[in-house]
């Protein structure tokens, strides 16, 4: 087992030895890692590795049963996620979770509930970088299309201006071209310098994107490094990322 945690300044987000458990089924056991300000780090893993229990504890929505989460050098491990997201940790959840009976715009509202709504400021800023929900604002979010309700998903949460942006499995049940345009979309923020917190079972497509990847594997990290390194271990490959390498 490998871990190597990136290198460099502080880190925005530290998860050290992290342990959540169901009753008596422990999904995460001893999880720990680091991210750098500004750098994208992606934990993969196949179905029930703990993924999303990892992301829902740094979340606030989990409680872990133990360990420790800081943000910005702050124990953040029993904040509740209301106040998380004023802090700047704000979560894209898995399933997208729009609301379909509410137009777009209140969809949009809600990512901004926490200072009274999405300023006109903010609002603009989304339009500008998604044209398709600005022309159909006022239109219920569940005409949406899968890939649009992603994109409104990550567009309500970049409303809350997040400093650690938290995705969990942004290219779940979409089309290669959708989940071509979701990873474009990940990292135009990424170059913005919103630091992210990748979850993915497309691990090749979100390691290519990431900084620095961790391999999961029933609730423990199995492999970290470089996502670049990790994609060009055979071994690797072979083992939690499948043979095919063309996607
Ligand atoms: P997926 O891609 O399916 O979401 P994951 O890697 O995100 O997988 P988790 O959802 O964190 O994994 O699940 C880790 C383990 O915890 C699995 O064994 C899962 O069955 C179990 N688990 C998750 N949520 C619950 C729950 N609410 N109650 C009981 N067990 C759970």
């Amino acid at each position: 087992m490998t871990q190597t945690p990136p290198s460099g300044a502080s880190p925005v987000l530290l998860v050290e030895d992290l342990h959540v458990a169901y009753g008596r089924v422990e999904a995460v056991r001893g999880v720990s890692f680091s991210v750098d300000p500004g750098t994208l780090v992606t934990l993969v893993g196949a179905n029930g590795a703990g993924k999303s229990s990892i992301i829902n504890a740094i979340s606030g929505l989990l409680r872990p049963r133990s360990g420790r989460i800081t943000f910005e050098g702050k124990d953040i491990t029993r904040t509740p996620s209301h106040r998380l997201v004023g802090e700047g940790i704000v979560q894209v959840p898995e399933g997208r979770q729009i609301l379909g009976t509410l137009t777009i715009e209140e969809n949009l509202h809600l990512g901004g509930w926490h200072v009274g709504g999405a300023s006109a400021s903010a609002l603009d800023e989304t339009y500008a970088r998604f044209p398709v929900l600005g022309d159909r604002r006022r239109m219920s979010a569940g005409s949406l299309s899968g890939g649009e309700q992603q994109m409104l998903a990550i567009a309500r949460a970049l409303v809350a201006r997040p400093k650690v942006l938290l995705m969990d499995e942004p290219s779940m049940g979409l089309a290669p071209k959708v989940v071509d345009e979701v990873f474009r979309v990940i990292e135009e923020i990424r170059a913005t310098g919103t630091t992210i917190v990748l979850v993915e079972q497309n691990a090749r497509r979100a390691l290519r994107a990431a900084d620095h990847g961790y391999v999961l594997q029933t609730g423990e990290v199995v492999h970290s490094g470089r996502a670049a390194d990790l994609l060009a271990d055979p071994k690797i490959v072979e083992a939690y990322l499948g043979v095919d390498a063309s996607h």
